[in-house]
């Protein structure tokens, strides 16, 4: 048995046999090795090396066999198979692992790196055509080194618990949901996309392990806490049934949460809080009425593009935001224009080859310079308003200037529609998140040009922290009680009522129970979570008054480190309110 702890990303607990996964985009991990170590690491290397050189060895005869009827040129083959036998390459690699401690998968893309600089370096057409085939065998030799399961996700035709380094978020969205039962990663925070996704699933997820990929093997049993950020290999038998306890008393609890579907969330003296669903894809609307939504408060529409291949023509849009408008009927929809970039990567779309993504072209940013691409959604939008109660919203507004721009395209729309002949809601309410620091600080400013605000907190605390919420080995300062973090939330609320206009928050902190009666207290009058997380937030703010939410608020900020901020919070949530962390 192997205990591995990592960042709840997704609650709930799941078991099963584990599914090794990996494909060539995911990257090769890196890490250290003790001394004892290295001999059997360089045995791992030879084997994976030995493995590629059977498989080429029968890819070779099953081609000389096919040869004979069509002529394929096998060449290739051979120049792969030296490539196995080059000193070069195999003695460095184990000399690498030797001296720098490192695992082998990351020395072999390390050596195969030089090798291919240096050939590419060289002005000949033979050399340069070698580096390719060089690239080609080490994607095998780290292939058998990470255990590389050659399947795609989407078949998936038996219950899994998915253990891979990383995962994109178009495999996050094409695999069979119904038989992933649990995620474990090496890579990711609680605000990635991978955990966004598992969340909007349901599936349990436990991030950020660093290790689990070194430490697990396909086929063997595994538990995922995803409540307590915690993975168990290979439990032993009294593990197990601690487990298979908590999972029944996870479904008796699910049930009783759901009797609460129906009532509105409105505090004990009579605050109405609107509670919404963020969702990724059109299917999931059936699960916001299930959990009993106010509306859809956030629509990431990027995640319609992440489709392999297909970049949205304006009908197939059109279609996918009706289809939304039209099952939501009465309730209100947000849907977020295009935020492509940072780690949601659309490898059809430019600008993912940056030094620094996260700060770079990204979202309305991208959307202002490929108008193009901005002008077909804005027109698919507009033409879908009239389908339901559409509310539209800017991501990551940074100031005054990028907000009228996006509006002038967003006019300049309208009047193309007009002049065409096309119905549109002609005042459909346009509202920005705040989620990059500048734009919370001039949200007065801000706040007079649109209807209404909704705070990102994913990236607020990104940003205003500087720490990146994909990395695990930073995710301890993600910390969404930084007294600066709720500083800036309680600006953005005095500014937006200021103003007169509604301010809500779509990003995970609404949705974490843990901040419910916080936010309250400072004032939020919408939260937008994984619909899931309703039932639980609503229980809270259906047992709280809004001066006991106050008080809480007024006793923190008057400390001074968000590590006493969050003991306090957590201490008052689980014995006032039987909140537990995950
Ligand atoms: C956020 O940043 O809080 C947010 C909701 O947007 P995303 O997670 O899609 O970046
Ligand atoms: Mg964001």
């Amino acid at each position: 048995m192997k205990e591995l702890r990592g960042i709840s990303a997704s609650p709930g607990i799941a078991i099963g046999e584990i599914l090794f996964y990996t494909d060539q985009h995911t990257a090769v991990p890196r890490y250290s090795i003790e001394s004892e170590e290295v001999d059997a690491e360089i045995r791992r290397f030879r084997e994976a090396v030995e493995k590629a050189r059977a498989e080429l060895e029968e890819l070779k005869e099953a081609a000389a066999r096919e040869n004979n009827k069509n002529g394929v040129d096998t060449r290739f083959l051979d120049s792969h198979l030296l490539m196995l036998q080059d000193p070069e390459f195999v003695e460095t690699a184990e000399i690498r692992v030797r001296e720098r401690r490192c695992n082998a998968e990351w020395v072999v893309q390390m050596v195969v790196h030089e090798i291919v600089e240096r050939l590419r370096a060289i002005d000949d057409q033979y050399m340069r055509e070698r580096s390719v085939d060089i690239h080609d065998v080490s994607q095998r030799i780290i292939g058998h080194l990470m255990y590389r399961d050659r399947i795609s996700l989407g078949d998936l035709n038996r219950e899994v618990v998915l253990v891979t380094h990383d995962l994109l978020p178009s495999d996050a969205l094409s695999m069979n949901k119904r038989m992933v039962k649990g995620i474990a990663m090496d890579a990711g925070g609680r605000t990635s996309h991978t955990a966004i996704l598992a969340r909007a699933f349901e599936i349990p997820a436990v991030l950020g392990l660093s290790e689990i990929t070194r430490n697990a093997h396909g086929g063997s049993e595994i538990i995922v806490d995803g409540n307590r950020g915690r993975v168990v290999i290979d439990p032993d038998p009294e593990t197990r049934s601690y487990y298979e306890k908590a999972l029944q008393e996870q479904r008796r609890r699910e049930v009783e949460l759901m009797s609460l579907t129906d009532p509105p969330a409105e505090t004990r003296d009579g605050k109405l809080v609107q509670l919404k669903a963020n969702i990724e894809l059109s299917e999931e609307v059936e699960a916001v009425f299930a959990h009993g939504a106010d509306g859809v408060g956030l629509f990431r529409s990027e995640f319609l593009f992440l489709d392999p291949g297909r970049l949205r023509r304006e009908e197939e849009q059109f279609e996918a935001y009706k289809a939304v408008l039209e099952q939501m009927d009465e309730r209100p929809v947000t849907i977020r224009t295009l935020d492509i970039g940072g780690d949601k990567v659309i490898p059809e779309l430019d600008g993912q080859d940056e030094k620094n993504p996260i700060l770079g072209w990204r979202a309305i940013r991208f959307c202002l310079g490929r108008q193009d691409i901005f002008r077909t959604q804005l027109r698919a939008l507009l033409r879908a308003s009239v389908y339901g109660r559409l509310r539209l919203m800017f991501p990551m507004i940074s100031g005054i200037e990028e907000l009228t721009n996006a509006l002038d395209v967003l006019d300049d729309v309208k009047r193309e529609l007009r002049e065409e002949g096309r119905t549109f809601t002609e005042d459909v309410p346009v509202g920005i998140m705040i989620e990059v620091p500048s734009a919370a600080v001039t949200s007065d400013i801000l706040a007079h040009r649109v209807d209404f605000l909704s705070i990102g907190t994913n990236d607020l605390i990104q940003y205003t922290v500087a720490v990146d919420r994909g990395n695990e080995r930073v995710a301890y300062l993600y910390e969404p009680f930084h007294p600066a973090v709720l500083r800036l939330i309680r600006m953005v609320v005095e500014n937006g009522h200021a103003a007169g206009i509604p301010v809500g928050m779509c990003g995970e902190m609404g949705g974490d129970p843990m901040a419910t009666a916080v936010l309250l207290g400072l004032g939020l009058d919408e939260l937008s979570m994984s619909a899931a997380s309703i039932p639980e937030v609503k229980r809270i703010i259906r047992s709280i008054t809004t001066a006991e939410a106050e008080e809480l608020v007024g006793t923190i900020m008057e400390m001074r480190g968000y590590a006493d901020i969050d003991q306090y919070v957590h201490n008052v949530m689980r014995e006032r309110f039987d909140v537990t962390a995950y």
